[in-house]
């Protein structure tokens, strides 16, 4: 029997929330596999964070050319303004520099828009700003939107990205069809590293962004760190990327960027992985260039042996699902998923960061070698502790008792992954089709069963004892909080996303409404889910968690039966009956109290530092150390990362 050890990778008396301002929190990540590694791997990765540093300034200046100078001022103020440091207008003045730290300059980072300090000009001035960063700050006309949404005017010259200048968009749309190859299987990723300009003589070029290019002081202390990495790189394959990159960052040379990604995705089995380069094109009007972006990661080891042993059991799931043994695969495979944790984010991906990677972007490499797809953990857990330490938080407004909250801080984050682990590694594997049935049976309902269907089997699975068995589940109460947060969330909590008056339309909504609804509807004789009113406010309680769990594989049961039969009209009346309608008086309740919390709604990150410990002029090892300022690190980032 494995043995359960860390289910929970919450570090005591450590501050995820670090700080809040407009509409942005600012959090911690902790990276738990740190002290696992070899002094060999923990020195690669710190040059690849190095390398993703360097890269900072590269990012800034894509987003809209006067962010670097403007953020030169703002470095310059808040380290050595020596007069009144208080009062209102420093203290807009303060927000105003947080957010454009947040957003990597003047545009927020979501929306595209571009925001103004809610201090004066005339303060801002006094504060030793120069004319020209005022005008860039307080224009109302320029640089309106960093990637421009109009419809009826030229996207290319309305957009405040630095990846144009003096040009149309017909020009640059011309400029890409003469020198694309029609009909090439391996195509590069024209214009992914380059600003299009027009030369002296007015013809349309491209000035590329490589070392001796544009970027230049960044890129040669990219290449210094990338060269230092492949020094002490896990394996050869690494070692090759590392060289492809390097060549291509000399060149421009997208043929190399194609070579350095197909070894890039090759390389499954090292510990430490990371991006870096001119990587996703939304920031671009015409989806074309790439903004620059880091990141580091190290394999998240616990998290991935919890899936392979998923996997390796899927037969013994199969077996023991409460379906009809006619509808369960005889011979089923498990998907193991590969989850990491971040250890630096940059660029294009700091502070606000994706959850997810998937990657390289090319279709024909991801067609003919693959992509690598991932979770990243401890970002998301991050988040999820974040918000339980905010005062004002979805738990504490919505969970009805003590007992309930305590048992979703102690299980929740981690009873909420395996059961999404179940999902993914099983749940959408399992089950068989009867003879003749169309897989397309279900039409427009058919995403919604197979989400539920999913789901189902997640949830069943949480609560049984195989899982302690595996090492996979710490104990028999775990589940408990998984179920809870669940059902509060299907029925309820999850419509402060709908308008009110709008129906339940996406998938994944509609599939939690489908099966809470059913279970709270079905469980109704036994009180197995009560619907609680206590000072005007409804809560949603599970009282009874082994029928609940006896109605899960019951529904689950009835799903596999409609899917393995394609019994369009039983899936349709499911859906229609259980997870479309919201009871209305229900859902202007949430949506008051979900207002009422007035949650930040886009949350970033401070990265740890990566610190050399030095014993008589050697590094004899690298130490964590965990920040807790943003502006802090920012200013430090400004200090020692200055390539621009
Ligand atoms: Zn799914």
């Amino acid at each position: 029997m494995a043995s359960c050890t860390v289910k929970n990778d919450k570090v005591e008396n450590f501050r995820y929330l670090i700080d809040e301002f407009a509409d942005i929190k600012v959090i911690r990540y902790t990276v738990p596999g740190w002290d696992k590694l070899s002094l060999r791997q923990k020195e690669y990765a710190y040059h690849l964070s190095e390398a993703a540093k360097w890269g900072r300034d590269i990012a800034w200046d894509q987003n809209c050319s006067g962010n670097i100078a403007l953020r030169h001022t703002l470095e310059d103020i808040l380290e050595n303004y020596k007069g009144e440091r208080s009062g209102e207008q420093w203290d807009a003045f303060v927000v105003y520099a947080k957010r454009v730290f947040f957003a990597n300059g003047v545009h927020h980072h979501y929306a595209e828009d571009k925001f103004f300090p809610e201090c004066s000009r005339e303060y801002f001035r006094s504060l030793g700003a120069s004319e020209e960063v005022l005008d860039y700050v307080y224009d109302t006309e320029k640089w309106q939107q960093r990637r421009s949404t109009a419809t009826d005017r030229d996207i290319v010259a309305l957009s405040a990205v630095n990846f144009y200048e003096g040009v149309t968009r017909e020009e640059v749309e011309e400029y890409y069809k003469s020198i694309e190859v029609k009909g090439d299987p391996h195509p590069v990723s024209y214009g992914l590293n380059t600003k299009v300009v027009k030369n002296a003589e007015g013809k349309v070029i491209e000035l590329p962004w490589k070392l001796g290019g544009i970027y230049d002081a960044a890129i040669s202390h990219i290449i210094e760190h990338l060269e230092a990495a492949a020094e002490v790189a896990e394996s050869e394959s690494q070692k090759k990327a590392l060289g492809l990159l390097v060549e291509y960052y000399r060149t421009g040379d997208l043929r190399k960027w194609d070579e350095y990604n197909i070894e890039w995705v090759k390389d499954t089995e090292g510990t430490i992985d990371y991006i870096n380069g001119f990587i996703e094109d939304y920031n671009d009007p015409l989806g074309r260039k790439g903004a620059w972006e880091g990141h580091v990661n190290i394999k998240d080891v616990e998290a991935s042996e919890r899936t392979v042993a998923l996997s390796s059991n899927a037969q013994w799931f199969e077996d023991h699902s409460p379906v009809d043994p006619r509808f369960r695969k005889p011979e089923v495979k498990g998907v193991s998923a590969k989850v990491i944790d971040a250890v630096c984010l940059m660029g294009d991906a700091y502070p606000s960061t994706p959850i997810g990677i998937n990657l390289p972007n090319a279709d024909w490499i991801r067609k003919e070698y693959g992509s690598k797809s991932v979770t990243i953990s401890n970002i998301t857990h991050a988040y999820t502790y974040a918000a339980q330490e905010s005062p004002r938080n979805l738990l504490d407004e919505f969970a009805y008792s003590e007992e309930e909250k305590e048992l979703e801080k102690k299980y929740g984050a981690y009873s909420n992954e395996v059961h999404t682990d179940l999902h993914e590694c099983l749940g959408h594997g399992s089950g068989q089709l009867l003879p003749g049935v169309s897989s397309t049976a279900m039409g427009e309902y058919s995403s919604t069963l197979e989400e539920a269907r999913a789901d189902l089997f997640g949830l069943y699975y949480c609560a049984d004892p195989k899982l302690v068995e595996l090492g996979i589940m710490p104990d028999l109460e775990a589940y408990k909080a998984q179920y809870s947060s669940y059902i509060r969330n299907g029925i309820f909590v999850q419509f402060n996303r709908v308008e009110l008056g709008r129906p339940n339309t996406e998938a994944h909504m509609q599939n939690r409404k489908l099966i809470a609804q059913w279970c709270y509807e079905k469980g109704a004789a036994d009180n197995v889910i009560e619907k609680k009113v206590r000072d005007g406010k409804t809560y949603f309680v599970v009282n009874d968690y082994e029928k609940l769990r006896g109605l899960f594989g019951e529904l689950l049961a009835e799903i596999q039966r409609i899917k393995s039969e394609g019994d369009y009209e039983a899936g349709k009346a499911l859906v229609e009956t259980y997870a479309v309608n919201i009871d209305p008086v229900l859902h202007k309740e949430v949506l008051e109290r979900y207002a009422a919390l007035e949650l930040k709604p886009y949350g970033g990150f401070i990265n740890p530092e990566i610190v050399p410990v030095k014993r008589g002029g050697k590094v004899v090892d690298y130490r964590i150390e965990y920040c807790d300022d943003f502006l802090k690190q920012q200013l430090d980032y400004g200090k020692r990362y200055r390539a621009l």
